[in-house]
């Protein structure tokens, strides 16, 4: 069986599930089943892929539980996954095995965290990757078209986060927006 595993990568509000959704919605049309799943990560509504733009589209939640990941891609023939920089690695082996059977993988998330470095498992579905859109957007300091990262701000004065902060922030007064790597700024980072 020939794989095939699309990955869209890119910093926040590139576009990602956006594409991820015309994916889902060009097969549908076309009665080509796609199972929708979504990685479950604290509060935040694992049950839809949205895009800011307003599509939106019913998803599967799961976390690193592997016999509920089985239970979901049991028969799948396509397969998408939104925010997937929040996979457990612990369910690598199973997409070895989605691969190995021929199932077709749409894969997008951050390719980079707040402090610029890979995040989770992309470094690995870029690996198995046939295809890969790096998207980009606007910095919001320099407004080039050459945002690649992810910025973190914290406080009410949105001061960069350190490096040393908690990679995943659970209910902070955090924002992020998107900026090329010039402007792209940890403190404290090696
Ligand atoms: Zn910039």
């Amino acid at each position: 069986m020939v794989s095939s595993l699309t990955l869209f990568i890119g910093p926040m509000a590139s576009g990602k599930s956006l594409l991820v959704i015309r994916e889902i919605d060009m097969r549908r049309r076309a009665g080509i089943p796609v199972t929708v799943l979504k990685p479950k990560v604290d509060t935040r509504d694992a049950r839809a892929i949205a895009s800011r733009l307003g599509p939106r589209v019913e998803a599967h939640d799961f976390d690193e539980h592997v016999p509920r990941f089985r239970h979901l891609v049991r028969d799948a023939r396509c397969i998408a996954i939104d925010e997937a920089q929040f996979v457990s690695p612990k369910l690598l082996p199973l997409f070895d095995e989605i691969l190995a059977e021929g199932i077709e993988l749409i894969i997008s998330g951050l390719d980079l965290d707040f402090r610029g470095e890979p995040f989770g498992l992309m470094p690995e579905f870029a690996k198995r990757a046939t295809k890969i859109e790096a998207l980009t957007t606007y910095c919001a300091v320099c407004k080039q078209r050459n945002a690649t990262r992810t910025q973190r701000l914290i406080g009410k004065d949105k001061r960069p986060a350190p490096y040393d902060s908690p990679l995943i922030q659970i209910g902070g007064s955090e924002s992020y927006e998107a900026r090329c790597e010039t402007h792209h700024d940890v403190p404290g980072k090696p």
